[in-house]
């Protein structure tokens, strides 16, 4: 997956709508302390399904809603947008997370309405997610080096894209689970029958 443009409005200090376009190979952001390179950062993760809002680094994930400065009102909601293009594929892939005040979270790839699982696994079979060691923010580094090796094989399924086929068993084993014990109820009423 090639992450072609981030789109951001109203998220943490980014105000107005802000268009970043990621040409392919390295991209760099940089800039006086504080201006927002790892709100960027963070953007990218929320719109990919980050649920903690400690990693986020606030209190709730409301705190990711402009909060208004001295000059400017604080807004009633942020909406970061990702438009992507998958290897193989013609069609660009938007996907966009909205957060409202009191309302939540919603999400929609290419303009329809998914749930939060949906979009992670769009990302977990690109190798890649809202926790991909790909994203390596402020001391995340050190975290990568230390890492037990149950994390470091969390890592490598994630980079070789199967961190999605893991989600997908573990559904396919709940319904598994549910069917057998549906068949086990129907034994029952079939034997209370005879
Ligand atoms: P450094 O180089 O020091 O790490 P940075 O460029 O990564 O800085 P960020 O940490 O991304 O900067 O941005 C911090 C700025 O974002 C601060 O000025 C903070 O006030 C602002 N900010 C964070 N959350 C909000 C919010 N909800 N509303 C308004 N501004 C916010």
């Amino acid at each position: 997956m090639q992450i072609k443009r981030l789109r951001l409005t109203g998220f943490k200090s980014f105000v107005d709508p802000a268009d970043l376009r990621i040409e392919p190979g390295l991209t760099g952001i940089v800039g006086p302390n504080g201006c927002g390179k790892s709100n960027l950062l963070e953007a990218l993760r929320w719109a990919m399904g980050e649920n903690s809002a400690k990693s986020m680094r606030g209190a709730g994930m409301e705190d990711v809603i402009f909060a208004g400065t001295a000059t400017r009102p604080a807004r009633d909601f942020a909406e970061v947008s990702i438009l992507a293009e998958q290897v193989g594929e013609d069609d660009e892939l938007e996907v966009v997370r909205r957060i409202e005040r009191g309302a939540g979270s919603a999400y929609r790839i290419n303009g329809r309405d998914v749930r939060a699982k949906d979009v992670a696994l769009v990302f977990a079979d690109s190798a890649t997610g809202a926790h991909s060691p790909a994203l390596v923010s402020q001391g995340r580094i050190g975290a990568i080096i230390s890492a037990k090796p149950g994390e470091r094989r969390a890592m490598l399924e994630e980079a070789a894209g199967i961190a999605g086929l893991h989600v997908r068993r573990r559904d396919a084993e709940q319904k598994l689970r549910a069917t057998e014990a549906n068949l086990t109820r129907l034994d029952e009423v079939i034997g209370d029958q005879e």
